[in-house]
């Protein structure tokens, strides 16, 4: 990859963030974790990234529902490694409700979380990105980018937003070498999904097996989890030079859904 990259996974704590920021360390980046959770812990995952990967690991806890804590991450990032080559934009939230009962507060979160965040960011790094001729921005959609499923109104709507603003700023970087692309996973079995398990317990009047395979994993032809190395692996690829001209792409990682 020539110079050392530098790369800022947003919602890095956890998941499927943690997984693409484990992988970008051990290719040999320097990477920027981001995400909520226990102070102690994350820090013993960031020390312990960094010495395994050999790379300089840092850690910023901006919470990504405020735009100028958003924008903030990338002038943080910025400081830490003088710039910033990479950023995925992760962090997301769940929350599954009928429509008409769906708390208004969650619906403002969702979109700030899932959609909105990821234009601060980009907002944020967009003209250094410009400037130096280089940027790869991967936003972390969904099949729910694609398709939806009862009760995620708001979920969907802001997955479907997230491709749309990727597919605007791969056009608006295109000549600058500047690629916008979406991962779109079917369920993987992080804490997002054991979360909303619950949850549609209740609004589907389920037992906890049914919810996983006539609701999450009945979707998926392969009838099995997404795994999130695998999606950590597609990010990489992303960033190989065989990828140069993938822009402005929804790449579907989820077994045959969004093929049904
Ligand atoms: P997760 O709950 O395991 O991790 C979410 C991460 O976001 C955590 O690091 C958390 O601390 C961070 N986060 C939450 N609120 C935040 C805030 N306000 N500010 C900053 N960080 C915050 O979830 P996951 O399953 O790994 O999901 C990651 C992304 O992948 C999300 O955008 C999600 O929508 C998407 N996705 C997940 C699945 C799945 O099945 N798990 C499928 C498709 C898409």
């Amino acid at each position: 990859m020539g110079e050392r990259k530098a790369a800022l996974v947003t919602g890095s704590t956890s998941g499927i963030g943690l997984a693409v920021a484990t992988a970008f360390a051990k290719a040999g980046m320097d990477v920027m974790l981001n995400g909520l959770g226990d102070a102690a812990e994350i820090e013993k995952l960031r020390a312990g990234l960094e010495h395994d990967a050999g790379v300089a690991v840092k850690f910023d806890g901006a919470n990504l529902m405020d735009a100028n804590a958003a924008a903030g991450l990338v002038e943080s990032t910025v400081g830490a490694f003088g710039k910033v080559d990479v950023i995925v934009n992760n962090a997301g939230m769940q929350f599954v409700s009928p429509v008409e009962d769906f708390p208004v507060d969650k619906w403002n979160a969702i979109i700030a979380l899932n959609l909105s965040a990821a234009f601060h960011t980009t907002r944020a790094a967009f003209a250094g990105m410009k400037q130096r001729r280089y940027g790869r921005i991967i936003n972390i959609c969904s099949a729910h980018a694609h398709v939806a499923s009862p009760f995620k109104s708001a979920y969907v709507a802001a997955k479907h937003g997230l491709l749309g603003f990727t597919k605007t700023i791969a056009l608006e970087g295109a000549t600058f070498n500047i690629r916008a692309n979406g991962i779109s996973p079917g369920y993987v079995h992080t804490p997002l999904v054991e979360n909303q398990i619950p949850d549609t317990m209740k609004a589907r009047n389920m037992t906890r097996e049914q919810v996983i395979n006539d609701v999450l994993l009945a979707a998926q032809p392969t009838k099995e989890f997404v795994k999130a190395e695998d999606i950590a692996g597609l990010a990489l690829f992303l960033l190989s030079d065989a990828a140069n001209q993938i822009n402005g792409a929804s790449l579907n990682i989820d077994g045959g859904w969004t093929a049904a």
